[in-house]
């Protein structure tokens, strides 16, 4: 069970004539023509992963009981943010109950809590909470967008699902390249991800892909990669994540974005 494209779900991009792709090689054919309103359209009502298709939808269904009253979104989650900005902040997917639930990237879960607080301390967002799609949460030049938009099991995509949501985030990074100035990337699946992305995107990368590590920035193409901890609950609830460290990695961010 999941909303139907144009039933009236707060920002739903899609309407019931929004073309589905129904396997890898429609992602790359609707991809590749699509503008910025096209991708949100289009990937939001993708059906190219069986195993995640039926997962997204069955957890729809199922809910967790604190949830039980609410309507799953139950479909691939688009990307969130400021169209005009200079940052990307790239997660790896959408969370079962959070933006699977929600529809909007990072939002109704701890994690959410952590990255949308953050923003918010480093004055690039306009509330430190996010709840729904209809929470009034602005950003400001920052977007959120993920290599896999559909709720994986476990947190944990196939490499074939990987590659089959690709051309989604080629096509985003083809569109906000000539504004993005920063990416920050949360986590080692981010990452490892990225580097093939933006090659396929036809920007030129190294050879060999710099090492994951929180902190570390990389340059391509006159902007800064950035990595940073993961903001889930395994690194939040343990400390390997702090609250401090996160706000330096998203003030570097800004810094970097002001001074190109
Ligand atoms: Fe489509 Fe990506 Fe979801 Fe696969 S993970 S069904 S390619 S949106």
């Amino acid at each position: 069970m999941s909303v139907p494209p144009g039933s009236g779900w707060p920002g739903d991009p899609a309407g019931p004539r929004t073309p589905v792709a129904r396997g890898p090689s429609d992602v790359v054919r609707l991809a590749r023509t699509a503008n910025a309103a096209q991708v949100a359209q289009r990937l939001s009502v993708c059906r190219a992963c069986p195993r995640l298709v039926a997962w997204r939808e069955e957890v729809a269904q199922v809910r967790r009981r604190s949830f039980a009253d609410e309507e799953y979104w139950g479909r691939p989650v688009p990307g969130f943010g400021d169209p005009t900005a200079r940052i990307l902040v790239v997660g790896l997917a959408p969370a079962a109950h959070g933006a699977n639930r929600t529809g909007r990237m990072f939002t109704g879960d701890r994690s959410g809590d952590w990255l949308y607080a953050a923003l918010y301390r480093t004055g690039l967002a306009s509330q430190p909470h996010a709840v729904s799609a209809t929470d009034g949460l602005r950003l400001d030049d920052v977007y959120i967008t993920a290599p896999v938009h559909c709720a994986p099991p476990a947190n944990k995509p196939t490499p074939q699902e990987r590659d089959a949501c690709r051309p989604w985030l080629v096509r985003e990074l083809q569109l906000r390249w000539p504004r993005v100035r920063v990416v920050v990337v949360l986590g080692g699946f981010g990452w490892a991800t990225l580097w093939p992305t933006l090659r396929a995107a036809g920007i030129a990368v190294p050879a060999a892909a710099p090492r994951f590590g929180h902190g570390v920035e990389a340059h391509v193409d006159g902007r800064t990669i950035l990595g940073c901890y993961h903001v889930s609950q395994q690194n939040t609830f343990t400390g390997r994540l702090t609250e401090p460290m996160l706000d330096a990695v998203f003030a570097r961010a800004v810094e970097l974005a002001r001074l190109s």
